[in-house]
């Protein structure tokens, strides 16, 4: 009981120095990152760093995105709770909670099936069941399920794969951080009309997309 109390004060101070400091408004955001127990999605041995203000190391070489990161890119996604959301990227699924928390369904796509199991598990226990996770290659996105509402790419690529963009429903908001390994940018793309607009949003440095046609 008393660790839940420490977790939750330890959130509520990331929300004000990490988050709010640094202009994260959206209320609803602030509340699902509230609610979301980060340490869950983590190794026991990194417990005291669940709410540091920095991504940190999963399984499989990924890492998972620092508490601000996760909640710009969710903020940029306009999230009213009525939205499809496809992400390309589980990892340890804490991205993924944070928008099942605001968003009536996420299908979630990873590569690396350990990684996907374990998010399962963890996700299944905080008895999220409008989330569906997905082994596979994320850069030809879920045509079987598509247009989405939303659509979050949480892995780094040179460009944004055309079929995510072929998957997005007009009106629809894409977020995706591109560019070579030190140069990344957070990048919005809003869909109108058919057209991507493409807005830059800051500047960032993710774990590498790794397409099928990528090196492993
Ligand atoms: N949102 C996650 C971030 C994980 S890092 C979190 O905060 O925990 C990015 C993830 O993208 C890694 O787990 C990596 O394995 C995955 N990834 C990279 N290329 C991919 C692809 N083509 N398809 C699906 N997942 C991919």
């Amino acid at each position: 009981m008393e660790s839940a109390t420490q977790a939750e004060l330890a959130r509520h101070s990331m929300l004000r120095e990490q988050l709010q400091r640094r202009g994260i408004h959206d209320r609803r955001v602030l509340a699902a990152m509230q609610r979301v127990p980060r340490e869950r999605f983590i190794a026991a041995s990194l417990g005291g760093l669940a709410y540091a203000d920095r991504a940190l190391a999963i399984d499989c070489g990924q890492t998972i995105s620092q508490p601000y990161m996760v909640a710009l890119m969710t903020e940029s996604l306009e999230l009213s709770g009525h939205q499809r959301v496809l992400e390309i990227g589980t990892g340890s699924g804490y991205q993924t909670a944070i928008l099942a928390e605001l968003a009536r369904q996420v299908i979630s796509i990873e590569r690396h099936a350990e990684l996907q199991r374990k998010a399962g598990v963890v996700l299944r226990q905080l008895g999220y069941e409008h989330v569906r996770l997905v082994v596979g290659d994320g850069t030809l996105g879920h045509a079987s399920e598509a247009p989405y509402e939303r659509i979050l790419v949480t892995a780094g690529a040179a460009q944004c794969p055309p079929a995510l963009i072929e998957q997005l429903a007009d009106d629809g908001i894409l977020v995706i951080p591109l560019g070579g390994g030190e140069g990344q940018v957070l990048q919005r793309l809003v869909k109108r009309e058919g057209r991507a607009e493409w807005e830059a949003l800051v500047s960032c440095r993710f774990v590498p997309l790794v397409g099928a046609t990528d090196e492993v």
